[in-house]
C-alpha cells in the first residue's frame, strides 16, 4: 500500500470510528480469518448488575451483601463496581477492611471485624478450602443463565451467592453474523466459569470458547491459534486483555476500556462497538488494492 492510500484509509476510520494507530493493523487487517473475543465488556456492556443475593443458611441477604461490598470497595474488578453499587442502593453499612487481598482472575478476600470474608469464584474457595456443599448447583442455575455467581464464604464456611449479570451489547449480535458471512471464525476467551460462557456463547451462536483462563494466559491462547497458521485479531478491554492484543496480528481495543489495552492494541474502537472490525477489514482491502 502506499503511504496515500494509507493515510485515507486511516482517515475514513477515524471517521468511522475506528482509530487505527499503525498502518501495519490496516495492512494486515483483510487477511484477518480468527477474531478472538474477550466475553466481559466487549461482547457484553462490561456493566454488570447484582440480580440475586443468597445466603446461606443462618445468615441474612443485607449481611452477605454488606460484607461483599465491603471487600469490594477495594477492587477495581468491574464485578466490584456492581456489587458496591448494590449495596448502596439498599442503603447498607461498608465497613473498613483489614489485609486487604485481591487474586487476580479468581476473587478478593480481608477481615470484616473479626470475621475473614472470601469472594469470588470456585477456584478462589478451592485455594480457601471451602466445601460448597448444596450453593454449588443453586450458582450453576444463574450461570445456565448468563449470569456470573460469586461464592462468599465467612470464617471458612459458606456464605452464600451473589450473582452479577452484564448484558450482551446491542451492537454485538449484528455485528458478529457479519464478520461470519465474511468468513472469520470467532472464539470466545475469558476468563469468567465456563457454564455462564457457554450461555452467552449460545446467544450469539459462538461455538468456540475459551473459558476460566487466567489473565496471565490469555496471550498463550492467540499464540497457539497463530502457531496453527490463522490470522488472529483479539478484541478487548480490560487490563488482562493487553498481553493477548499485543500477541495478535491485530490488536482491538474498546475506545470504552482501560487506557492499557488502548495502549496495547493497534486498532481502537471509540464506542466500543464490535461493527467496527467489519469496517476495518473493509478499509484493509481498499487500502491494499483489494476490493472484491
Ligand atoms: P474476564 O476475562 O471475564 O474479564 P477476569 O479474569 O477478570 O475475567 O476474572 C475471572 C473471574 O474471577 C471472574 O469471573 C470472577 O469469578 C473472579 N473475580 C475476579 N475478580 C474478582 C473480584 N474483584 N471479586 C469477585 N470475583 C472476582
Ligand atoms: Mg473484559
Amino acid at each position: 500500500a502506499t503511504p496515500m492510500s494509507i493515510m485515507v484509509g486511516v482517515g475514513k476510520g477515524a471517521t468511522a470510528g475506528v482509530l487505527i494507530k499503525d498502518a501495519a493493523s490496516l495492512e494486515r487487517f483483510e487477511k484477518v480469518d480468527t477474531l478472538v473475543v474477550d466475553k466481559t465488556g466487549t461482547l457484553t456492556e462490561g456493566r454488570p448488575r447484582v440480580t440475586a443475593v443468597v445466603p446461606a443458611p443462618g445468615i441474612d441477604e443485607a449481611t452477605l451483601l454488606s460484607l461483599a461490598a465491603s471487600l469490594e470497595r477495594s477492587s477495581e474488578h468491574p464485578l466490584a463496581a456492581a456489587i458496591v453499587a448494590a449495596a448502596k442502593e439498599r442503603g447498607l453499612p461498608v465497613h473498613e477492611v483489614a489485609d486487604f487481598r485481591s487474586m487476580t482472575g479468581k476473587g478478593v478476600l480481608g477481615g470484616v471485624g473479626s470475621q475473614l470474608v472470601s469472594l469470588g469464584n470456585a477456584a478462589m474457595m478451592r485455594d480457601q478450602g471451602i466445601a460448597l456443599g448444596d450453593l454449588e448447583g443453586r450458582a450453576d442455575e444463574f450461570r445456565r443463565d448468563g449470569a456470573t455467581a460469586l461464592y462468599a464464604a465467612i470464617d471458612g464456611h459458606p456464605g452464600g451467592i451473589i450473582a452479577v449479570a452484564d448484558p450482551i451489547k446491542v451492537s454485538t449480535p449484528q455485528a458478529l453474523e457479519s464478520l461470519r458471512a465474511d468468513g472469520v471464525r470467532i472464539v470466545m476467551l475469558t476468563g469468567d466459569n465456563r457454564t455462564t460462557a457457554e450461555a452467552v456463547a449460545r446467544r450469539l451462536g459462538i461455538d468456540e470458547i475459551e473459558a476460566e483462563v487466567l489473565p496471565d494466559q490469555k496471550h498463550q491462547v492467540v499464540r497457539k491459534l497463530k502457531s496453527e497458521g490463522r490470522v488472529v485479531a483479539m478484541a478487548g478491554d480490560g487490563v488482562n486483555d493487553a498481553p493477548a492484543l499485543a500477541e495478535a496480528d491485530v490488536g482491538v481495543a474498546m475506545g470504552t476500556g482501560t487506557e492499557v489495552a488502548i495502549q496495547s492494541a493497534g486498532v481502537t474502537l471509540v464506542k466500543g462497538d464490535l461493527a467496527g472490525i467489519a469496517r476495518a477489514r473493509i478499509l484493509s482491502r481498499e487500502t491494499m488494492g483489494n476490493i472484491r
